[in-house]
């Protein structure tokens, strides 16, 4: 957690306690129509530290009139593919240039590392900008040759679909907003997004750059509030023609049900409760970090977090010490304190369902290896826990915790049909891990893994440019690469008898 300085913090914290930080409705900044505002609280410490305005259905109403006059007429829809491009690369750049200052509100609001919130989320929602801003110029369709007899001329188009709504949660907040936004974007939509109640901050710092970069009014609107008010509100709106949803699986199947009113479409990031499989001829000096960051990261909170690991018995004991030691040795803490490797939980109530499962573990036999207590002291902090002994059919293995919490199982051959079995066990399907020389090996496991994301020794993070979504109930659709930015388009076939 490298530094930052001093006088960034003390001048942000006095700017975010000078007054509620604004709605964004067609290019205009403003409070909320019923005055209403958030208290956000800095997870580290338990204190309220700033205010937004909370927005309702009114504020939604007139954030999806504005984008629907954006779309429908005016300056968007005139816009040509280059120019949108332009402005996508020129809100990148002003990302890149106040980077300091959304990394650290991200941590304050957050709670995580400010290193973190800088590579992750700064630097990774400029990435999602530059990248989808290559799409911009690139969308087509295809000509086809018909099979009805005649002469005929018939091609296919991709034309954006609308008014998009974006619902985004709480864990990687800048980030998640401009990788909804991006696309949309790039496709020619025009986008109200709703950011998490907890987490309320960067996204009006990404209004102020959206306006700065010159988009035109009405194309990006901004309406934090509360999910069952503003987020329920966007979901139902008539006018709005897609919402794309990144949050929990309970949440994303009440949107499928409300968005039936005008049918309209879906696509949803949800929960996981990713498998990670070490074989015995792992690197295991890379494994062992690599599978405790893959849950200690941002204190589990992450959707594609490797929760349930899997070890062949002939290495179990060696791996199992290696995470062990390195939850020891884990820096916890306040997200702006120079080291800080891992930060609080976000709230009070993300702390208590943790610590509620972590008893639930205990209750059904599973043996805490480490952690497994909240840090003594103020703030959502919980310690790295490891637990053994677990076996699917136990909560701890079963649900998505959303904690730092890994849960370890050992199987005893290379079976990768019964490895495969054990690994999709569960209504989950968002990611995996696997660790082994065998490439052979690897690759027939990834074929049989049930999982939107396959990684084999590694293998990167999130990438724009590959899908990323879930099989079974983690998700509806993928995100990212070109199959996200056709995820923001209508195909029309247009014939022409000759
Ligand atoms: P959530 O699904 O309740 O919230 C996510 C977003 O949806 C927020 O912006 C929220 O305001 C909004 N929302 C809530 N109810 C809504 C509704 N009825 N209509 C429209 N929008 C609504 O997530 P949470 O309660 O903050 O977290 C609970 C669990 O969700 C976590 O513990 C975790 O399991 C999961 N989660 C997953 C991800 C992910 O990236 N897949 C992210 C955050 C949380």
């Amino acid at each position: 957690n490298a530094p930052f300085s001093p006088e960034a913090l003390t001048a942000l914290r006095a700017e975010l306690a000078s007054g509620a930080r604004p709605l964004f409705i067609d290019g205009v900044f403003g409070p909320a129509a019923a005055g209403a505002t958030i208290d956000v609280i800095d997870p580290a410490t338990g204190d309220v530290f700033a205010t937004a305005a909370c927005g309702d259905a009114d504020d939604i109403d007139r954030a999806v009139q504005a984008a629907r006059r954006a779309f429908d007429g005016g300056a968007w829809p005139a816009t040509t593919p280059a120019m949108r491009a332009r402005l996508m690369n020129r809100l990148a750049d002003l990302i890149e240039a106040h980077g300091e200052r959304i990394a650290l509100t991200e941590s304050l609001d957050n709670g995580m590392p400010f290193m973190m919130a800088k590579f992750g989320g700064v630097m990774g929602a400029s990435e999602q900008l530059r990248y989808n801003a290559g799409w911009a110029t690139k969308i087509t369709g295809e000509t086809v040759t018909p099979s009805a007899p005649g002469e005929w001329h018939a091609f296919s188009r991709r034309e954006p679909v609308g008014v998009v709504g974006a619902i985004v949660p709480w864990n990687f907040p800048f980030v998640m907003a401009v990788a909804k936004i991006a696309p949309a974007l790039a496709a020619g939509c025009t986008v109200v997004l709703k950011p998490a109640e907890q987490t309320p901050l960067s996204a009006v710092i990404l209004a102020e750059l959206i306006a700065e970069a010159g988009f035109p009014a009405g194309v990006v609107n901004i309406v934090n509030g509360y999910g069952q008010t503003a987020g329920a509100a966007l979901v139902d709106h008539p006018l709005v023609d897609k919402i794309t949803f990144t949050g929990s699986t309970s949440v994303g199947k009440a949107i499928v049900r409300a968005a039936t009113g005008n049918l309209k479409r879906v696509t949803l990031e949800l929960g996981g409760k990713s498998p990670v499989v070490i074989f015995a001829d792992a690197d295991l000096d890379k494994a062992i970090p690599a599978a405790a960051m893959g849950i200690f990261g941002n204190a589990g909170q992450i959707c594609a977090a490797g929760s349930r690991l899997f070890v062949h018995d002939s290495v179990y004991d060696r791996v199992v010490e290696g995470i062990v030691a390195r939850a020891g040795s884990l820096r916890v803490g306040n997200g702006q304190a120079p080291g800080t490797e891992m930060g609080p939980l976000v709230s009070q109530v993300q702390c208590d369902r943790v610590m509620g499962y972590i008893a639930s573990g205990a209750d059904e036999g599973a043996t805490v290896a480490c952690g497994g207590q909240r840090v003594e002291g103020p703030g959502y902090f919980v310690q790295p826990t490891v637990l053994t002994g677990t076996m699917a059919g136990m909560k701890v293995v079963d649900e998505e915790i959303f904690g730092p919490v890994l849960c370890v199982m050992r199987f005893g051959e290379d079976d990768i049909d019964s490895i495969a079995a054990a690994a999709n066990e569960g209504s989950y399907g968002l990611s995996s891990s696997i660790w082994t020389r065998d490439m052979s090996n690897g690759l027939r496991l990834a074929n049989r893994l049930k999982a939107g994301t396959v990684r084999i020794n590694g293998g990167g993070g999130v990438d724009p440019a590959l899908p990323l979504g879930g099989f079974k109930q983690s998700g509806w659709g993928r995100e990212n690469g070109r199959a996200g930015v056709e995820a923001f388009t209508e195909l029309k076939s247009v014939t022409v008898a000759l």
